[in-house]
């Protein structure tokens, strides 16, 4: 076995709480706070007795008194979620909570511990808030202002109608059929940077594209990580409401056309560092954030960590769909208000 696979499992447990993994899973707030324990329904049957599942606090262990009869630790918890061994589960942990790897592995010369078996003389395991994750130093250079304008874009185009957006978001967004030059023949979609300046337009291909035909083209040097579309508005709603993230453009142009203003997307499945700093510089302890993405393995890869990250700064709420497929370009009026809250 190569040497990195070893994993230590105390330093792991030691490292994370059940709450952080209740947190992680979109679980904490499905669950009651008593004094030392959270309780709710079990996650893993899947059970609706809101007594059946019990986690104590301060131990970080859980308990399942109904069908699983069951309990254990953070990384039994993680295993029979997920239905993966102890191993796995380690792995999982110390990537969602940016755990330093080295650190867990064991298998470091200097401790010279190769098991799981930590000798007694270790301090005692204490939940210890997770590290930042070890992410490449990303070119820091912003995106630079477009000094132009696509104009003559054409706001009545067939497709905009069909993905239904009304007049009033079309021209809100500045969006439209572009007829030529760089996005020709594709909708194209303006992208502000968070001083409200347009630093790309995205294309659009108008309907399914073929196989040999992107989705969206984006000008060359351009580098989407570092912006959020809608960010510059959203910041002008008031503070109090929460901040609704999405993956993609028509999303967010769907839950804005819908009245919830406070809307941004991240124009994918994934948060950058840089996007994770912009959302982090424009809230604060008490702000609140909800996370809407697409209902399919990437959205829920993608949610699941960006939960994580946020959730050390704003109060966050996951939003799944549990129907595959969905979206939010998709959603109704209804369910946006009942999701955001009515959050305008
Ligand atoms: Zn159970």
């Amino acid at each position: 076995m190569a040497k990195s696979s070893f994993v230590d499992f105390k330093a792991v447990k030691a490292a994370i709480t059940m709450e952080q993994v209740l947190e992680h899973y979109g679980l904490l707030d499905k669950f009651k706070r008593g004094a030392d324990s959270l309780s709710g329904p079990c996650p893993i049957h899947k059970g609706s007795n809101p007594t059946q599942f019990r986690v104590s606090v301060s131990k970080n262990i859980w308990n399942c008194f109904s069908e699983c009869k069951h309990g254990g630790n953070t990384l039994d918890f993680i295993a029979r979620m997920d239905d993966i061994s102890i191993h796995a589960a380690a792995l999982k942990a110390i990537e969602w909570f940016g755990l330093d790897p080295g650190a867990m592995s064991g298998s470091s010369d200097e401790a010279g511990e190769h098991s799981d078996e930590t000798p007694r003389s270790s301090p005692p395991p204490k939940p210890k808030p997770a590290a930042k994750p070890v992410a490449a130093p990303e070119n820091s250079a912003p995106n630079k202002p477009l000094k132009f304008r696509l104009d003559k874009l054409e706001r009545s185009h067939p497709y905009l109608a069909e993905r239904g957006l009304t007049e009033a978001t079309v021209i809100d967004f500045g969006i439209g059929f572009c007829a030529k030059g760089m996005m020709a023949d594709r909708i194209a979609i303006p992208i502000h940077n968070p001083q409200g300046e347009v630093v790309a337009y995205a294309g659009r291909f108008p309907g399914e594209p073929s196989e040999d035909t992107a989705k969206y083209k984006l000008p060359q040097g351009f580098r989407k990580s570092l912006e959020i579309f809608n960010l510059d508005r959203a910041l002008k709603e008031p503070k109090e409401r929460p901040l609704v993230i999405v993956e993609g453009f028509f999303g967010c142009m769907n839950l804005w056309q819908h009245g919830c203003r406070k809307v941004v997307a991240l124009m994918g499945s994934t948060m950058s560092q840089a996007q994770e700093e912009l959302i982090r510089k424009h809230t604060d302890r008490q702000s609140q954030v909800i996370v809407i993405l697409d209902e399919d393995e990437a959205g829920r890869a993608g949610r699941e960590d960006i939960a994580v990250r946020l959730a050390r700064f704003v109060f966050v709420t996951v939003h799944g769909f549990g129907e595959e497929n969905r979206q939010p370009d998709q959603m109704t009026p209804e369910e946006i208000s009942e999701i955001t809250g009515g959050a305008k």
